[in-house]
């Protein structure tokens, strides 16, 4: 019996990687993406190892790692740059170009598959199927559907609507340096707390730096772009120069208010509606793990698809058992992460930072492991 396509909306990500691991298992799919085309802005993005384990059992990690930076360390110095801490990871991180990334996973995918220019406005959610309409008034009939639209997803907002995005007053400005870092910091990853503020780099490609900046501040913000470059400068007007060289060569500068989903319990899917990525628990991006998360989603569904064939309720509710514990203990740690950081109470945020940079070193490996463990999917 010819079994019926997987549909996906949402492009990002978690649904082309989904897409990449239907593919693979030979579950045919169709991806619905509200974009003309698919990319992604220009930012840098972290993977760690377990998404790149992941990409490597679908054949794309020889592609990730030629367009990638290695990252072999992270320092933790002071804002002139005076180290604080050095950790060697342990384990592998790439740092890559959003854009790069959506390249890769979109590669080997059937082009008749994917439905550009297809945005959804509406889900009407029957016990064995459901209508899914799109904004050019087509409508299809579905009967798995895979929600991977992101931290606003329509789909979630009419299924769950209880849950609501939640905001930590925090905004984080992304930019590409045309400059390197100074030649010690070769291959690492910065990590800088000070004055209340965060300052993020890490190497890009063709030698140049990805910086994210963070600062206390109330959502619904706007940038002139004109003037945001000055006004950056001058927010992180204490900090040494050659972090400041890093704001002011830089191109386009990306601005977001910092949220994501909250931690209470919920269920991931809904009769033949299950979700994925960002539209079911957002994070914040303190740890970089979000899109991570998303990757070992997409491979988990579709390790529950292959196994559970059409019985599309046993494998939703296995990959949400599997999955949930593990992607809520982060949205929580993130969040707290964010906190510590920015914490208003210059005891408390002291505090913090004595802890990130005296943390024994076995706390920072049980971390790493924990992120890392893709053990929990051998029973698949
Ligand atoms: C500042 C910042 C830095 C980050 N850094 C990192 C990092 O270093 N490492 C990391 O792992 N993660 C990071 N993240 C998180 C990561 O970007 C997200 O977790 C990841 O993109 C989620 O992927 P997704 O596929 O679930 O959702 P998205 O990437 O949001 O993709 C959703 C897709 O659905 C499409 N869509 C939305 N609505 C509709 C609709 N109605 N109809 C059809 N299509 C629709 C969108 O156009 C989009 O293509 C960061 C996030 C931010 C904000």
């Amino acid at each position: 019996m010819n079994r019926s396509p997987v549909i996906i909306i949402g492009g990002g990500i978690g649904g082309l990687t989904l897409a990449n691991a239907l593919h693979h298992h030979s579950i045919p799919f169709e991806l619905y993406e509200q974009a003309p085309e698919l990319t992604e802005i220009g930012a840098g993005i972290g993977l760690s190892e377990a998404p790149i384990t992941i990409l490597e059992k679908l054949g794309l990690a020889a592609l990730l790692r030629e367009q990638s930076t290695n990252l072999k360390q992270v320092f933790m110095p002071d804002k002139k740059l005076k180290i604080r801490r050095q950790i060697a990871s342990s384990s592998e991180i790439i740092c890559i170009h959003r854009a790069r990334l959506i390249d890769i996973l979109k590669k080997n995918l059937p082009a008749d598959k994917i439905h550009l220019s297809k945005k959804v406005t509406g889900i009407q959610v029957h016990k064995e199927s459901c209508i899914i309409r799109f904004s050019d008034g087509e409508e299809i009939s579905a009967l798995q559907t895979v929600a991977a639209d992101g931290i606003h997803s329509v789909i979630r907002q009419q299924l769950f609507p209880e849950i609501s995005v939640r905001y930590i007053h925090q905004t984080i400005w992304r930019g590409i340096s045309s400059e390197s870092l100074p030649d010690q910091f070769e291959n690492s990853y910065l990590e800088i707390w000070d004055e209340g503020l965060r300052f993020l780099a890490l190497p890009f490609e063709k030698g140049q730096t990805f910086w994210l900046g963070v600062k206390p501040s109330l959502p619904g913000g706007r940038d002139n772009p004109e003037t945001v470059i000055d006004e950056l400068l001058d927010l992180f007007g204490n900090f040494h120069p050659a972090l400041k060289n890093l704001i002011n060569t830089s191109g386009p500068v990306l601005r977001n208010d910092m949220a994501d989903l909250g931690t209470q319990k919920r269920t991931w899917y809904k009769n033949k509606v299950v979700f994925l990525g960002d539209s079911i628990h957002a994070t914040t991006p303190n740890l970089g793990q979000g899109g991570c998360q998303a990757i070992e989603d997409a491979w988990c569904l579709a390790l529950c698809l292959r196994k559970y064939g059409d019985d599309f309720h046993t494998a939703c509710r296995k990959y949400t058992q599997m999955r949930s514990r593990k992607v809520m203990k982060i949205v929580a740690d993130s969040w707290r992460f964010g906190k510590a950081a920015h914490s208003k109470n210059p005891l408390f945020h002291y505090g913090y930072r004595f802890i990130l940079t005296h943390a024994p070193e076995y706390l920072i490996r049980r971390q790493e492991k924990f992120l890392n463990d893709l053990g929990y999917l051998d029973k698949l």
